[in-house]
C-alpha cells in the first residue's frame, strides 16, 4: 500500500534511461503542449543538456477552455516519442480518458494524471491495470490524503510503480501566483509514503520568474526531482507560456537545482 507503516523503504521507479525515488534526483522537463515534431525536438535536447533525463509533453490537454488548443492527439504521442529516443530519454505524457490509456501506453513509458483527473477512480483504476509508471499529480483542491488515496487506487490494481507530483493548490489568495506551491506538503508526503516525490514548480507558482526560485526550495524540502516546462518563444506557447522557462533559463535553474541537491 500506500503507507511507509506497511512498506518502509523508498519505491524506487526504474526506466530505461532514469530512476525515480530513494536517494536519486530526476529532472524532467519539456514544453506544455507538444506544438510540433521539430518544436518538441528541439525542447527534448534543450532539457536534456540542462541534466533531465525525461522529457514531457502533453498530446491530450485538460485545458479551461474548450475554445484553446487542445493537443495534437496519437501525432503529439508520436513525435514526443522521437524526441525522447533521439535524445536517449524517457517520455512523461498526460493521459485524460480511460479510452486512451491503450493508445497512450502504446508510446509513453511513463503516464501523466493530470490535477483534474486525480480522483477520477475509472481512469486511475485503468491505468493501475498497466505495468508503466504512474505520475499523479495532486489535484488543486485535494488533501494531501486525497492524494495519497488515489495513489492507492493506483497500486490497488496491482501498479505499484506511482510517483506524487505537488503542483500547487487552489487557496484563498492566488493573485499573484497561479496556484499556492505546497512546499510543506513534500517533507509530510516523504514522511507518510514511501512513492517518491517531485515537485512541479512551473504549475504551482504559473509564472515564470517564480519557477526557479521555488524549484530550489523544492530541494532542501526533499523533493526527489522536478518536473518544469520550458518553451524558446514565450508569447507563442500553445500553452502555459506565462510560467515557462526559456532554454538559458531552465539550465541556469537546473544548475542551481543540481547544485543544491549536492548539499542536502
Ligand atoms: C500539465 O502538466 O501541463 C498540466 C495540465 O498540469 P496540471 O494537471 O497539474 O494542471
Ligand atoms: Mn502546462
Amino acid at each position: 500500500t500506500t503507507s511507509r507503516m506497511f512498506q518502509p523503504e523508498d519505491t524506487i521507479i526504474t526506466l530505461p534511461h532514469s530512476v525515480i525515488g530513494g536517494d536519486h534526483f530526476t529532472m524532467m522537463a519539456g514544453p506544455c503542449s507538444v506544438e510540433s515534431e521539430e518544436h518538441v525536438m528541439r525542447m527534448a535536447t534543450v532539457a536534456k543538456e540542462g541534466g533531465a533525463t525525461i522529457v514531457r509533453g502533453g498530446a491530450f490537454k485538460p485545458r479551461t477552455s474548450p475554445y484553446t488548443f487542445q493537443g495534437l492527439g496519437e501525432d503529439g504521442l508520436k513525435f514526443l516519442r522521437a524526441a525522447a529516443d533521439a535524445n536517449g530519454m524517457d517520455m512523461i505524457t498526460e493521459v485524460m480518458d480511460v479510452a486512451h490509456v491503450d493508445l497512450v501506453g502504446k508510446y509513453t513509458d511513463i503516464f501523466q494524471i493530470g490535477a483534474r483527473n486525480m480522483q477520477n477512480f475509472s481512469l486511475l483504476k485503468e491505468v493501475g491495470k498497466t505495468n508503466i509508471p504512474v505520475g499523479l499529480k495532486r489535484g488543486m483542491s485535494a488533501t494531501i490524503d486525497d492524494l495519497l488515496n488515489a495513489a492507492e487506487y493506483i497500486a490497488a490494481q496491482g501498479n505499484r510503480n506511482v510517483f506524487l507530483i505537488e503542483r500547487g493548490i487552489r487557496t484563498f489568495d492566488n493573485k499573484y501566483t497561479r496556484n499556492t506551491f505546497d512546499l510543506g506538503a513534500i517533507p509530510v508526503l516523504r514522511e507518510l509514503t514511501h512513492f517518491p516525490v517531485i515537485a512541479d514548480p512551473s504549475h504551482a507558482l504559473g509564472v515564470t520568474r517564480y519557477v526557479t526560485p521555488m524549484a530550489m526550495a523544492a530541494v532542501p524540502a526533499g523533493a526527489q526531482g522536478e518536473i518544469v516546462e520550458i518553451h524558446d518563444d514565450l508569447a507563442h506557447a500553445f500553452s502555459d507560456g506565462p510560467q515557462a522557462l526559456k532554454p538559458e533559463e531552465y539550465k541556469d535553474m537546473t544548475r542551481k537545482v543540481f547544485a543544491l541537491r549536492k548539499l542536502v
